[in-house]
């Protein structure tokens, strides 16, 4: 049995348990996960919102998830902790092992310190 138009409009959720919308008539205030992303926006632990049905010829209907915009949360906030964490790391991946200076560049992995730690001969040649 297909899915009518008028089945897919479903605003107070009665038929469905949440406001359902025939395709591309969700009102304004949902997004799908996907337009979240865009705006930098993640649904942020709440519930699907609202649903959008479109309906297929002898197949069951097209769904799209919504979720609501003044509930969602940005994408991964920094935070002042994580900030420092991550400075800290950095500064470990500069730092020489063998003089201990901040190099000011990563150590590279396939010398294990410093340039002129490495190579202190060309450094004074040059
Ligand atoms: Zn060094």
């Amino acid at each position: 049995m297909s899915l009518g138009y008028a089945k897919c409009f479903d605003p107070t959720g009665a038929r469905y348990g949440i406001p359902t919308y025939p395709w591309r008539c969700v009102p304004d205030g949902y997004a799908t996960r996907r337009q979240l992303r865009a705006r930098g926006l993640r649904p942020g632990g709440q519930q699907v919102a609202a649903q959008a049905l479109r309906p297929r010829f002898r197949r069951g209907p097209l769904v799209a998830y919504f979720y609501r915009l003044d509930c969602a949360k940005p994408v991964r906030p920094m935070t002042p902790a994580k900030r420092r964490a991550l400075e800290c790391a950095n500064r470990a991946r500069r730092t020489c092992p063998q003089c201990r200076t901040d190099a000011g560049y990563v150590i590279p992995t396939s010398l294990g310190v410093c340039v002129p730690c490495a190579y202190p001969d060309e450094q004074r040649a040059a």
